[in-house]
């Protein structure tokens, strides 16, 4: 088979002694993304990545969908491998893009040489193979300013490759280059965005999510669930921890003062994560939270629900608007289902008057009224683990 996927690594590339670290990852990753759709024999060359297809039966469209969500890669191309003769070069670029060349409007013939044995310089491969195309195809003219397709040549060290359009790809880090980290998954809009930040710089996760069942429903479970899938093609196979949180929410209504019910409850969130994250031993938390969205969103507020854990707790959405990260949640997919109207546990018991800018010593004497790491380990020991594996990305 002569034709195969070239993935330009992202910022990796610019990792010194590290990098090797970085390439492998992505490769591990590479090789478990494609496994579904056939054999490929991958490797890495100065800032590329080769993925052959080894035989006949490999689901082409499918891999190139999934690599286009594959964090660590910037671009991804579909081309076509050639001998590296100026003839074999013109040849290719018939037999693999003539229908493109013929109705294209205009174009023009780029060049990138690495193998610098090549006889001949970029330009002149370029004028060579864009003369001998403008013979093949006189109906489309030849235009270097601003052609509408580009024909990409280039000069390897085992071979040469041709090609014309690509697309961006997913950015990033390779998903567990940066390590791991426990994120709170909650049915709303942010968090399925800030797992996906979280993910694009190289962090594996796993999600937590608290369920009040019978004050929230399956179907408000089922919901996450499907969030949780929606992003593996990104994040990779997700483990979810549903942690049962109705006695925890029942306590807090009847000893907690209602302005702090929320704080006290994003105590508990965050402790049994970090439990979870203990664990798995994932070194941070990550959560959907975004300043001065809501109440439980102050300053004063994100400090009192940090002050239960040590772990960092990242929060990628924190500066940004609601509308950008509504564009996000809709770029990767998850909008349309986080706004399916099934109750959240923080919805159900939202104080009518919730306190903005708490103190952390007013949380921690409400605290003492209670069990809290009694109730948090009983919640732990509870969990309900449900692995979600990668989904195809095309659906
Ligand atoms: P989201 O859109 O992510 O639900 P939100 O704007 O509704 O966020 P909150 O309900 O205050 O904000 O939640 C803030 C963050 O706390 C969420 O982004 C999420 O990380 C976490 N969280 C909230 N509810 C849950 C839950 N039931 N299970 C797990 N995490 C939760
Ligand atoms: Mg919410």
């Amino acid at each position: 088979m002569n034709e195969l996927f070239l993935l330009k690594l992202g910022e990796m590339v610019l990792k010194g002694l590290n990098r090797r670290r970085f390439e492998d990852q992505l490769l591990g990753n590479l090789r478990r993304r494609l496994a579904p759709y056939g054999s490929f024999r991958m490797y890495t060359l100065q800032s590329i990545c080769y993925v052959e297809p080894q035989n006949e039966g490999c689901d082409l469209e499918g891999a190139y969908d999934a690599l286009k969500h594959v964090f660590g890669v910037a671009s991804v191309v579909r081309a076509h491998s050639c001998e590296k003769t100026a003839e074999d070069f013109v040849r290719a670029a018939v037999e693999y893009l003539s229908d493109d060349l013929r109705t294209a409007k205009s174009f023009k013939v780029e060049s990138k040489r690495s193998d610098k044995t090549f006889p001949m310089t970029s330009i002149q491969l370029s004028q060579y193979v864009g003369g001998c195309l403008a013979e093949r195809f006189p109906e489309t003219p030849v235009d270097v300013h601003n052609p509408d397709l580009t024909v990409h040549l280039e000069v390897r060290d085992y071979a040469g490759y041709v090609y014309a359009g690509g697309e961006a790809g997913a950015g990033g880090l390779p998903v567990g280059s940066s390590g791991r980290a426990v994120a709170l998954l909650s049915g709303g809009i942010d968090s399925p965005v800030a797992c996906y930040m979280m993910a694009r710089r190289g962090v594996r996760l796993d999600c937590v999510h608290f369920f009040s069942y019978p004050y929230t429903s399956n179907e408000a479970k089922d919901k996450v669930l499907e969030l949780a899938s929606l992003i593996t093609p990104y994040t990779g196979k997700l483990c979810v921890h549903i942690v049962p949180f109705t006695k925890i929410q029942e306590m807090l209504r009847e000893k907690c003062p209602e302005p702090y019910f929320t704080i006290a409850m994003r105590r508990f969130m965050m402790r049994i994560s970090e439990l979870v994250a203990q664990r798995i031993q994932a070194g941070a938390l990550v959560t959907g939270e975004s300043l001065g969205q809501v109440a439980s969103q102050t300053m004063e507020a994100m400090a009192c629900t940090e002050d239960a854990v040590t772990l960092p707790v990242f929060r990628p959405v924190v500066g940004m608007d609601k509308d950008e990260i509504i564009h996000t949640a809709r770029q990767i997919g998850t909008f349309e289902t986080s706004i399916l109207p099934y109750e959240d546990c923080c919805t159900v018991f939202t104080p009518r008057h919730p306190r903005t800018h708490p103190a952390v010593a007013e949380l921690r004497e409400i605290e003492a009224g209670y069990d809290f790491e009694g109730l948090c380990q009983e919640a732990f020991q509870q969990i309900e683990r449900v692995v979600i594996p990668v989904r195809d990305s095309g659906v």
